[in-house]
């Protein structure tokens, strides 16, 4: 926590922002979060210690937590984002059963290496990439 603490606080400096205590508050609630947390889910954890605290507080400092690269905004097209850990925790891609909505995190090298070679073939100089497989998990089949 105080890491990423030293991350939103040098990003804020370079943009000249404010840390301000609801900021921090986003923050560290997000900190805590180790799920796949929506905008919405993060606001009521963070209204129960900020009665005060506003959704749009939420998304600013959320959008925050992804530019400084603290956060991973994830969009798996059930109408709303979702935010997890990026910093300090290794690569992964996802896959979100349609039926209840749990979300598995898998990586795999072949798939990795894969998606390398195919970007090669096609001259591509991959900067990123998401993979989200949908389907039925084994507790819902
Ligand atoms: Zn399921
Ligand atoms: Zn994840």
């Amino acid at each position: 926590m105080e890491k990423e603490l030293q991350v939103l606080e040098d990003y804020i400096a370079q943009n000249n922002l404010k840390i301000t205590r609801q900021r921090r508050a986003v923050l560290n609630a997000f900190a805590k979060c180790e799920e796949h947390v929506s905008a919405e889910e993060l606001y009521r954890i963070v209204a129960e210690t900020e009665p005060r605290i506003g959704l749009a507080t939420i998304y600013r400092t959320l959008a925050l937590l992804t530019q400084s690269g603290l956060a991973s905004e994830l969009d798996f097209g059930d109408g709303q984002k979702r935010y997890e850990h990026k910093f300090m925790h290794s690569h992964h891609d996802h896959m979100i059963c349609t039926e209840c909505g749990k979300i598995i995190e898998f990586s795999h090298p072949i798939i990795e290496k894969l998606q390398e070679e195919v970007a090669k073939r096609n001259g591509f100089a991959i900067t990123s990439h998401k993979l989200d497989i949908f389907g039925v998990c084994g507790d819902c089949r």
